[in-house]
């Protein structure tokens, strides 16, 4: 019976864990920085112990008495995509990482792993948490950040939970903010599978203001002071806007249901980044806001590759012999678990080059909102992916 296992396990509060992931390209490690606890749990009540993907990590929740698993989650880092840079040869790095998972009524044991470039997963941390510590901050019962919702689809509980937070907006330019909001809402609505599945979402605008107006630009020294301190040229890349400061951006949104995190920057420069189960990360006034905030959440919520390449085969994101484990992505290694169904019906087959590569990845489609951002439409197997996931939440 749907939540007769959240209730044996769970209490409507949500355990927030905070960790250090550190290392460089020989060593890594996972360090506990705090624990908190939110006033109410707000994601999946059903299909507890099983991961929506596999991710590039995960997080499980053991009772501490009967070792069985009571919750699965799995999710991308920053710190993961920083580990194939020339940098993490050189120079170990620490980057936040926060993950919600709902409150537990007994101790519990929580072992966070990482995938490694084999494909086999490896536990980097476990550890206990009493329910009961006295150490555990409460958030969000006080000074929440202003919000108000954009679309309200339903119960916080039954629905998915996205929330925006504003990035380089002033107190007096929250009106701006919100009007951004309505017109990302009006993008999801023009793709598929979001327009189907709309009412099973909340969408909530957070007014986190800044002291200054757009964002940090390392390349022309323009330097800002932001609420999550996002600035573009992350790895040197130009348009690789995104933010190490995970910690303030949970702080901002202690108090507010959220799952889902996407962050509207205030600038008309071109960028931004979407890491699965972490944040969007977008640029709210350049003329493509609309395609590039709904392809940005596809790698945020539904764990999407890009599908476009840089027409070489230089870059090392994705070792040939693995098979990825993005949906929408196959070095073929093990198709299996990818499109062949919709292969078969004719909807989708293999077009190389994907996943930053010309040869040696395929896509399903020749053009998808993962690869064009002239594109119209999410392809059919990004659409199958999304469609998988949101039922995964909310079914
Ligand atoms: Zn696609």
């Amino acid at each position: 019976m749907k939540g007769q296992n959240f209730n044996k396990y769970f209490i409507n509060k949500t355990l927030r864990l905070d960790y250090q992931f550190s290392g460089n390209i020989n060593k890594q490690d996972v360090d506990l920085s705090a624990l908190s606890q939110l006033p109410s749990w707000d994601g999946r009540r059903h299909n507890l112990n099983r991961l929506p993907l596999e991710g590039y990590g995960q997080v499980t929740i053991k009772d501490k008495a009967t070792g069985d698993t009571i919750y699965r989650t799995s999710f991308s880092t920053l710190f993961d995509e920083w580990l194939v840079t020339e940098e993490a040869k050189k120079v170990s790095r620490s980057y936040e990482n926060t993950f919600l998972v709902p409150y537990p009524k007994n101790t519990v044991m929580v072992t966070v792993a990482f995938r490694e470039r084999n494909g086999h997963f490896k536990d980097m941390l476990t550890h206990e948490v009493d329910p009961n510590d006295i150490l555990i901050q409460k958030k969000g019962l006080n000074h929440v950040t202003p919000y108000q919702y954009i679309l309200k689809s339903g119960d916080p509980k039954d629905c998915i939970d996205v929330a925006f937070l504003a990035e380089g907006y002033t107190a007096s330019q929250m009106g701006k903010f919100i009007e951004d909001c309505k017109i990302a809402v009006e993008s999801f609505k023009n793709h598929e599978p979001f327009k189907k599945y709309i009412n099973r979402f909340n969408f909530v605008a957070v007014e986190s203001a800044s002291l200054d107006s757009d964002v940090s630009l390392p390349r022309k020294n323009e330097w800002r002071s932001t609420a999550f301190n996002a600035h573009f040229d992350t790895f040197y890349s130009d348009r690789y806007m995104t933010t190490n400061a995970v910690f303030a951006i949970h702080n901002a949104l202690a108090g507010i249901p959220y799952e889902h995190i996407i962050i509207l920057a205030n600038t008309n420069t071109y960028g931004g980044g979407g890491i699965y189960n972490e944040f969007t990360l977008t640029t709210a006034h350049h003329a493509k806001f609309r395609p590039v905030v709904v392809h940005e959440f596809g790698h945020s919520f539904g764990g999407l590759a890009d599908e476009y390449d840089y027409g070489n085969d230089n870059d090392d994101t994705y070792p040939l012999n693995v098979e990825p484990w993005e949906k929408n992505i196959t070095t073929k290694v093990d198709f299996n678990q990818k499109w062949g169904n919709l292969v078969k019906t004719g909807k989708a087959g293999f077009y190389e080059g994907a996943g930053y590569r010309h040869t040696g990845i395929w896509r399903g489609c020749e053009d998808c909102r993962m690869k064009t951002n002239e594109c119209k439409a999410f392809c059919p197997v990004c659409q199958e992916a999304l469609t998988e996931m949101i039922q995964f939440y909310t079914e």
